[in-house]
């Protein structure tokens, strides 16, 4: 029997990471994973390489680009005639980005040493070691494991009556692979998928219409940034959302599907559409686990139940990443991967889960790190806040970009940032700098006084932590 200082299970961001810091740390290091891509190959990195993450943003970084060539160039002084669609060649470039990141994981596991096990992956047995049992295409064989990573993920969950069958209705896999452009497509659920994959087939050609549950819009989100994005989305970019909308059936026809449901006034309604994507949140993959027969504790909601650095019930067992309390977000998991490592090495490894970023990739982008005003309000912390506007910043005129804000929350007494909430174009980029203030643990003051790039979009960051004491220099 193969024996490894760690096994992990599951080959996703959380999962890879943490096989490669173990193997940085000296660990003999085994990562099982069952992945298969639709040729029917066994593939590396998990959702988030594979139907999640980069290929979203491969298609959302494409529909961007075929929508400023339609209607926005004009403004430069371009204008562009002939422009076609060419949805395979669309597809076939995400699918380059796909396969190259997965091997490029696959170059990294041969490089660290890292042993892949292809198939299915069970706890099998404990004692002083675990055993862990990999069924693959060749039969099933158990390896042996001082400590054991689960990294299992998630998928998407499922409603009721609505079977997935990536044709007509699809989850996240099939909207993201699309061979022509829906005339009408529908979405349910306006969370993060439901609003970056309905842009993507938006800008590509599609009336798009989303039916939300919830009476509000984005919940988590701060409330000045959802409502500034609910009047963008809605009304400059024509992506219909409703909200409080009850699904009552979804019928598929011949050609389409109907979506039968109680709007939020409570009258029956009906939506049809030629393809319908279901995006109503993740579940947590650790069915067959092997978790009841070796006594690990999975709570009611199917997530393995750990503590805060990750320990699962059982000695020696870890749980990360979407199979784990906390927000499914790739770097989240990926950190855990990296602290769970670390402390197996005996070092004193931790995730700071107060500054872990949110990016919602539409257009203009949305990102956040640390508390809403909303959060703050109810948890009764003093504050103060400061605004600037994106449409003062030269950078963001001259990219035509001149939507949003960005918001900055401190603390009354100590100006400790609290809060960095940002709408506008590169805010996945520019929260990075608010996400090292809060690590950090800097004023908004410190920001103020830090030198910022002209013009940069940058300098917005600035301006809002120059508003919190109300001396803006250019708003
Ligand atoms: P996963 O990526 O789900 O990987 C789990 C792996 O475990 C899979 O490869 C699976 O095959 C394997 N596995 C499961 N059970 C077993 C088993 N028993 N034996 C062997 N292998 C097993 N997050 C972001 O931060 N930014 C984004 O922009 C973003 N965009 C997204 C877009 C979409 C469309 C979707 C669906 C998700 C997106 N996410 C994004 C979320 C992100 O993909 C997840 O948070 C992330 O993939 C979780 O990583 P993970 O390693 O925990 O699990
Ligand atoms: P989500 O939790 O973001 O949104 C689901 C939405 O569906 C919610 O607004 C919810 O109220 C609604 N909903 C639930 N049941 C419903 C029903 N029956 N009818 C109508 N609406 C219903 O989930 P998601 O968009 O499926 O994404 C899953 C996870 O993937 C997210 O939690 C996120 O962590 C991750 N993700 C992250 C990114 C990113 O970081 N940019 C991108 C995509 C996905």
């Amino acid at each position: 029997m193969q024996s490894f200082d760690v096994v992990v299970i599951g080959a996703g961001p959380a999962g890879y990471i943490a096989a490669i810091r173990c193997a940085q740390l000296g660990f003999e290091t085994a990562c099982v994973d069952k992945w298969k891509t639709p040729a029917g190959q066994y593939a590396l990195g998990g959702t988030c390489l594979n139907t999640g993450c980069i290929p979203s943003k491969a298609l959302l970084e494409s529909s961007e680009n075929y929508e400023r060539v339609l209607h926005k160039f004009q403004v430069h002084g371009i204008t562009a005639s002939g422009v076609k669609l060419d949805l395979a060649g669309m597809q076939a470039r995400k699918g380059r980005i796909v396969a190259r990141m997965t091997g490029g994981i696959a170059g990294l596991f041969k490089k660290h040493k890292i042993a892949w096990l292809q198939g299915h992956g069970r706890l099998a047995g404990g004692g002083t070691t675990w055993k862990v049992e990999v069924k693959g295409e060749q039969g099933a064989e158990t390896v042996e494991a001082k400590n054991v990573i689960i990294a299992t993920g998630s998928k998407a969950r499922q409603l009721p009556g609505a079977a997935v069958d990536n044709r007509l209705i699809c989850d996240n896999e099939g909207a993201l692979a699309f061979d022509a452009v829906p005339e009408r497509l529908g979405v349910i659920g306006a969370g993060v998928i439901g609003l970056e994959l309905g842009s993507v087939w938006r800008r590509l050609g599609s009336k798009v219409k989303v039916l939300e549950a919830l009476p509000g819009f984005l919940g988590a989100a701060d409330e000045s940034v959802a409502r500034e994005a609910w009047r963008i989305f809605t009304q400059e970019q024509a992506l219909d959302i409703e909200l409080g909308a009850t699904v009552r059936a979804v019928k598929v026809g011949k050609k389409g599907v109907t979506v039968e449901y109680a709007s939020a006034a409570g009258g029956a309604a009906k939506l049809e559409v030629d393809r319908l994507v279901v995006s109503i949140g993740r579940v947590p993959n650790t069915e067959n686990l092997g978790a009841e027969a070796v006594g690990l504790k999975i709570d009611a909601r199917g997530f393995v139940e750990v503590d805060k650095n990750c320990r699962a019930s059982l000695p020696r067992v870890y749980a990360i990443g979407d199979a784990v309390r906390g927000p499914m977000l790739a770097h989240k998991g990926e950190d855990e991967g990296v602290m769970v490592a670390e402390i197996i090495a005996g070092q004193h490894g931790h995730v700071n889960y107060d500054a872990i970023p949110w990016v919602i990739y539409t257009a203009p982008e949305i990102a956040w790190v640390g508390k809403t005003e909303q959060q703050l309000k109810e948890q009764g912390i003093a504050y103060r806040s400061g605004r600037f506007p994106f449409s003062y910043n030269g950078r963001a005129l001259g990219r035509d970009e001149p939507e949003g804000f960005i918001k900055m929350l401190a603390d009354a007494s100590t100006d400790r940032v609290l809060g960095v909430h940002a709408l506008g174009g590169q805010a996945s980029e520019l929260i990075a700098e608010a996400v090292m203030a809060i690590e950090f643990g800097a004023s908004s003051e410190d920001i103020a006084r830090i030198c910022h790039a002209h013009p940069s979009m940058s300098e917005v960051m600035r301006e809002a932590a120059l508003a919190v004491d109300k001396r803006s220099l250019n708003g």
